[in-house]
């Protein structure tokens, strides 16, 4: 007979009650037997997106099946349960991991054991202490408590600096570039999601140290605009920033950044920000611009990493950049989306479940003009009509804005042709989200 230790968790639901329910089921399984379980920790999500804390623990079972028929178990169980499939790191009603199988090492396509992760993560380790600390990891050759040991100490050592003073921002900046290390800056909002992360991890890649900025910028919103109510997690922010490999988180305070006296914006006039949001919602791109200016002199940074899916505003901060002889390279990286087809954004996090729903159709509108002007439809005034048809759907949903733009310009055209940005703003209730995709128009026929 096997010692099998297996790993439990669940950040769905009732989690005790799934938990619980999925040890039975295990214990009811022909040639699994439960000898031991150790008690169920309330543990931190690990990777993946935003999400709620996890209930982990493990048990230790006798089995006679061999190791694949035994990952079929757990996968049988965790079916049953009601586990869809989902990305990698998702919140899941029931999670079974098979963690260690006696000191069998075996690496195949659907099974690895001991379990890849298992030594790295403290929420496994920690119920591994309770019900095997002296079994010893086959490949690694510690025991689970030195391991258990390491990945407590290991955590600590916290690597990533967050600044909040300006000043030592600009020192910090300043001693990383004498140390001829490039820096890759990524400003936010913060509520990071896996947009931000995309661009992080596109920084990480090409520079030496990589700052990403959280700050609400409050000139960038007009008086009956959501500044109060912008959402805010900074315990959040700053483990999905440490976990993707930001060096410094850099959180100015709104005295620090616009002190009494304060009197100095950088003007964006002229067409790039005089059409969509910055006609909607006039001053916005005044207050990005200011904002992304002082980040810029404060950090001194070699690149800077912008989203797509803020088009307008990364044009805006192109043309700056170009215009005052700033000393930064600017990437715009591409829109992360959520299965569905929703850009991820901060302000998912208002919608109901209801207007979750709904604001998936923004993505369905583009497919739909997208197969339009494949097949041969380039009179935008027709074009509009459809999006608008597929946007509003069953109703509940406002439009701002529908534009198809050129995607150099961004100004409005009247016949697709070229590089096109077909540009969306709606209202969900009080929120808004924007949207856009690219489309290359090679024929122009009517
Ligand atoms: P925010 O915190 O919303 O101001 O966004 C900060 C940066 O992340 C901006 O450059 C955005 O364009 C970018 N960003 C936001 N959402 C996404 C997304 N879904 N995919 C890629 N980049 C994004």
């Amino acid at each position: 007979m096997a010692t099998v230790y297996l790993g439990i968790g669940s950040n769905i639901g009732d989690k005790e009650v799934n938990c619980r329910e999925a040890v039975r089921r295990l214990g009811e399984t022909k040639n699994i037997t439960i000898l031991e379980s150790s008690t169920f920790y309330i543990t931190k999500p690990v990777g993946g997106p935003r999400q709620e804390d996890y209930l982990n623990g493990v048990v230790k079972v006798g089995t006679r099946l061999a190791p694949e028929d035994c990952l079929d178990a757990v996968k049988k169980v965790e079916e049953e349960m009601g586990r869809v499939p989902a990305g990698k790191d998702h919140p899941r009603i029931i999670d079974v991991d098979i963690l260690l199988y006696d000191d069998v090492v075996l690496k195949q396509k659907r099974l690895t054991i001991p379990h890849p992760r298992m030594h790295e993560r403290e929420f496994a380790l920690k119920g591994l202490v309770e019900v095997a600390p002296r079994a010893t990891h086959p490949i690694i050759g510690k025991t689970m408590e030195e391991l258990y040991k390491s990945c407590v100490c290991g955590k600590n050592k916290k690597s990533m600096k967050i600044i909040k003073n300006i000043r030592e921002m600009e020192q910090y900046s300043r001693e990383a570039k004498a140390g001829t290390k490039t820096i890759g800056f990524v400003p936010t909002m913060g509520y990071l999601h896996d947009g931000h992360v995309s661009l992080v991890k596109a920084a990480r890649a090409e520079c030496d140290v990589v700052v990403l900025s959280v700050y609400v910028n409050p000139t960038q919103f007009g008086r009956n605009e959501d500044l109060s109510r912008y959402p805010r997690d900074m315990k959040g922010d700053e483990r999905l920033s440490e976990e993707n490999g930001v060096d410094v988180m850099f959180v100015p305070t709104d005295d620090a950044m616009y002190p009494d006296g304060y009197n100095t914006f950088v003007e964006v006039d002229g067409p790039l920000a005089n059409v969509l949001c910055g006609a909607s919602r006039p001053g916005h791109f005044r207050g990005v611009a200011t904002v992304v200016a002082k980040l810029f002199n404060i950090i001194d940074p070699d690149i800077s990493y912008f989203g797509q899916k803020d088009a307008q505003q990364a044009a805006v901060v192109k043309r700056m950049v170009k215009d005052l002889d700033m000393g930064t390279e600017i990437r715009v990286m591409p829109t992360i989306r959520e299965e569905d087809g929703l850009a991820m954004s901060s302000r998912n996090s208002y919608l109901s479940p209801s207007e979750r729903r709904r604001a998936a159709s923004i993505f369905r509108a583009f497919k739909k003009a997208e197969e339009l002007i494949k097949g041969g439809k380039h009179d935008v005034f027709c074009l509009k009509e459809e999006i608008e048809k597929v946007l509003i759907g069953q109703g509940y949903l406002n439009i701002d804005y529908i534009e198809l733009v050129d995607a150099e310009s961004l100004q409005p055209l009247d016949v697709v042709r070229g590089e096109v940005k077909i540009m969306v703003a709606v209202y969900l209730d009080k929120i808004r989200l924007i949207d856009n995709v690219a489309v290359t128009v090679k024929n122009v026929s009517q």
